[in-house]
């Protein structure tokens, strides 16, 4: 089908994660000509606009619980005259964990162009330098905050057999490590804290290292994002049902009142058959 052609452009515009530095010339070009800044928050979008030497900016407020209605009057604005509309987010890439999908969809259906500005982006940062294997990942945003949902999270990684990256936050860390090293006792972990800020670090670990840093430093700050390599190797039935057999003896000698159900629990994820792996922890048990 035919769409109008409209004379509007959306540029979709990456703002630096902590390093002003990392805006583009070109970033800083289409926002000094933007007829129109939509932001998360303006007050934080003035600020880099003032620290850029560009204020007097027009902005209109562009964030999650008004996003459905905003995206339509932009887009009527865009239908209507020739603007050029700039989308920013807070920090980093729009619609990345962050607002701004809504207004391209309804953008590109009604014939505007949409012109990506790329730059900074949180977890493209720390997977680029984590050493961890990344010609293939997942990319999840936010951990769920409940046990149980978490829980499920992490499990169905096992299926992904890549490793995954997420955002974290550091209150949550230990926590969704714990969840992590239940399930993923090989796994590799890559933690990237204040990237491109003073205080960068970034840390690629085994799983229980990873875990021994979080608690070290509990009282933990700034911004948080995470790669993890589950590390399922690929082996055969017969030689996943011996891994677990040695893995769950060990885990008995040291803890001899775990019942069938907490062998169940911790083993149920290393791909093993589920017929199989009862039969097994169960001979174990006895
Ligand atoms: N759109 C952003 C992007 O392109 O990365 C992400 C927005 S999301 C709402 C914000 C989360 O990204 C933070 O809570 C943190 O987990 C992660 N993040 C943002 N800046 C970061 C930084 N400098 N270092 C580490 N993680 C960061």
């Amino acid at each position: 089908m035919e769409l109008p052609v409209s004379e509007s452009v959306l540029y979709v515009v990456a703002t630096p994660i902590g390093n002003l530095g990392d805006l583009s010339e070109r970033a800083k070009q289409v926002l000094a000509d933007a007829d129109l800044i939509a932001a998360e928050d303006t007050r934080h979008t003035a600020s880099l606009l003032s620290m850029l030497k560009l204020s007097g900016k027009k902005l209109v407020s562009y964030y999650d619980q008004i996003e459905e209605k905003r995206s339509d009057e932009l887009v009527k604005q865009m239908l209507v005259g020739a603007l050029q509309v700039a989308l920013v987010s807070d920090a980093g890439t729009p619609c990345i964990s962050d607002p701004g999908y809504r207004l391209v969809a309804k953008s590109k259906a009604a014939g505007i162009k949409v012109i990506p500005v790329p730059g900074a982006c949180a977890f493209t940062s720390l997977v680029s330098s984590s050493g961890l294997p990344c010609h293939r990942f997942a990319f999840i945003g936010f951990l769920p905050n409940k046990k149980k949902s978490l829980d499920d999270e992490v499990s169905s990684w096992g299926r992904l057999n890549m490793p995954v990256v997420c955002y974290e936050s550091p209150r949550r860390l230990i926590s969704s490590l714990e969840a992590i090293i239940r399930q993923y006792p090989e796994a590799r972990v890559a933690i990237g804290r204040e990237l491109t800020k003073i205080h960068e670090e970034i840390h690629t670990l085994a799983i229980e290292s990873a875990l021994a840093w979080a608690r070290e430093h509990k009282n933990l700050k700034g911004e948080l994002v995470m790669m993890v390599d589950p590390s399922i190797q690929q082996l055969s039935q017969e030689e996943l049902l011996e891994q677990v057999r040695r893995g769950a003896e060990d885990l008995l000698e040291q803890e001899p009142s775990l019942s069938h159900k907490d062998l169940m629990l911790r083993f149920g994820h290393h791909g093993l058959n589920k017929k199989d792996l009862y039969r097994l922890l169960l001979s174990l048990k006895k």
